[in-house]
């Protein structure tokens, strides 16, 4: 094999300056503009759109990976048309990731099984595609986790931890009660992203039952005043998704699930 000198320092300077997409295909690149009739300018143009490209499909993987989405759902895969509750306009402003620059908060809810954190995923994801952090938490591991730091004396550092992504998924709200002690540490991080970091919340609650999952009428108003000072609220009140593919499925018939909802019972 001939050795170009040329090429080697054209390659490692790549190297050096970390354009890793354009050294890769260097070769191929350099028939194509021999072969083409395109400008030097083109060339250039070319190169860099593919290696700019390459990058942000690096981050954002690295991104996604960090924000530690338990499954892997977009808002294409979400079917709208089973939900008409929701706001299909307010989704695709919500899905400009404009939000996010003003501290602005969305509190999904509804019951289990309609797709709350499917479209929590769906929508951290759209906020990693347009260059910022996500991060999700389930909110019993998070309560979890501020206890432990509290115990271990570094709650301050895991706050500001917290505090950092632009956008926190707490999902699942509202399953099982919060300990009074729970319910403050959570206030404690609610005031801490307040009017600086989004959130989006999932709870199968409606706002108005947050006393009882805090354990404290008083805590749940002061953290609901900051939640919803700027915030969308989404609730979704079509059928379980799980239950309806269980249906089609035919394991059981919709006035199963009806007489086994408490008041929808006849
Ligand atoms: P929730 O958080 O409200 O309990 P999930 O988001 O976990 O519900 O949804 C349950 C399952 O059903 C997930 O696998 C989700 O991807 C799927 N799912 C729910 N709603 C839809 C929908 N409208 N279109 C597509 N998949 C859906
Ligand atoms: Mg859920």
């Amino acid at each position: 094999m001939v050795v170009n000198p040329q090429l080697e320092r054209v390659t490692s300077h790549l190297t050096r300056l970390k354009l890793t997409s354009t050294r890769d295909c260097l070769e191929s690149l350099l028939d194509q503009a021999a072969r083409g009739e395109g400008s030097y300018l083109d060339f250039l143009d070319n190169l860099l759109t593919e290696e700019v490209a390459s990058k942000n499909q690096k981050r954002t993987r690295m991104v996604t990976q960090i924000a530690h989405f338990p499954l892997s759902r977009t808002l294409d895969d979400f079917d709208f048309s089973l939900q008409p509750s929701i706001d299909r306009k307010l989704v695709r402003e919500l899905e400009t990731g404009r939000f996010i620059a003003s501290g602005v908060n969305v509190l999904l809810l509804g019951p289990p099984g309609v797709g709350k954190t499917h479209l929590a995923i769906g929508l951290g994801r759209k906020v990693i595609e347009h260059g910022a952090s996500c991060l999700f938490v389930p909110a019993m591991g998070l309560v979890a986790q501020l206890m432990r730091a509290e115990v271990e004396g570094h709650l301050e550092e895991r706050l500001s931890h917290l505090a950092k992504p632009a956008v926190l998924i707490i999902d699942e709200i509202g399953y099982l009660p919060f300990e009074r002690k729970a319910a403050n540490l959570l206030f404690q991080l609610v005031n801490r992203r307040y009017e600086k970091g989004s959130m989006i919340l999932t709870s199968n609650q409606p706002v108005g039952n947050w006393g009882e999952v805090f354990g404290d009428p008083v805590l749940a108003t002061a953290i609901l005043d900051r939640l919803l000072h700027h915030s969308h609220v989404i609730t979704v009140k079509g059928e379980s998704y799980r239950l309806r593919e269980k249906r089609k499925a035919g394991l059981f018939r919709s006035t199963d699930i009806e007489a086994s909802v408490p008041g929808k019972g006849k």
